[in-house]
């Protein structure tokens, strides 16, 4: 099999982590989403998430170098051989630069959606505290009671953060579908998410 490099980009709450793992089980990649990276230095208290809890928290960037590094020592790891799914990096044309010295990305998804949508999934978006699953209090399925009363919400799902991550969005990661050109497949993400996969594979057997 050729190496794969495929980035996802789209707003907050697009669908991105949703379609990840989808792909991740299709073509046998993994999954490696750089919020995830963050988030899992914070939990464990290791000093990389010292550094960055409050930046996270805030709905700011973390330094490109920083990101890029943590980034770098991911996609060396062994599983990464034959390609990898790149969720939330690059988000500024530095890190597209630094990643492109390294390794060329083969296709960018972008999932579309309007604001208004990606503000109404976040702040119902919850997460079961012991499994990791992700919950939608508007959508179905609805979470069985005894999962309800565990449920938390992301310390960056606040209204405040979450205008100006998509602030930063529009600003920072938008002109990067100017940068990748050809390789940039644009999707409908207000479907529904078997729909929004079907369109993904779709497009990547083209
Ligand atoms: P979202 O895309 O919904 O804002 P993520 O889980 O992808 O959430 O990222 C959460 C936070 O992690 C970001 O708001 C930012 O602080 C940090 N982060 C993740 N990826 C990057 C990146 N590529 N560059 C800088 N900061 C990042």
């Amino acid at each position: 099999m050729t190496k794969r490099i495929i980035c996802l980009f789209g707003p907050q709450g697009s669908g991105k982590g949703t379609q990840a793992k989808i792909l991740t089980a299709q073509l046998h990649i993994p999954h490696i989403s750089t919020g995830d990276l963050f988030r899992a230095a914070i939990a464990s208290r290791a000093e990389l998430g010292k550094q960055v809890e409050g930046i996270l928290n805030k709905g700011e960037l973390v330094s490109d170098e920083l990101t890029f590094n943590l980034l770098k020592e991911r996609i060396s790891q062994n599983d990464c051989k034959a390609g990898f799914i790149l969720d939330g990096y690059p988000r500024t044309l530095t890190q597209a630069q630094l990643l492109d010295d390294f390794m060329n990305v083969d296709v960018v998804i972008v999932l579309e959606i309007s604001d208004a949508e990606s503000l109404k999934r976040l702040t119902n978006r919850r997460q079961d505290s012991i499994t990791g699953a992700i919950y939608n209090l508007y959508t179905v399925p609805k979470p069985p009671k005894e999962i309800e009363r565990r449920l938390i919400q992301r310390a960056d799902d606040t209204a405040e953060a979450i205008e100006k991550r998509l602030k930063k969005y529009h600003q920072q990661t938008e002109p990067l579908f100017l940068y990748y050109k050809n390789k940039v497949i644009r999707v409908n993400g207000e479907q529904s998410i078997e729909r929004v996969a079907g369109d993904i594979e779709r497009a990547l057997v083209l």
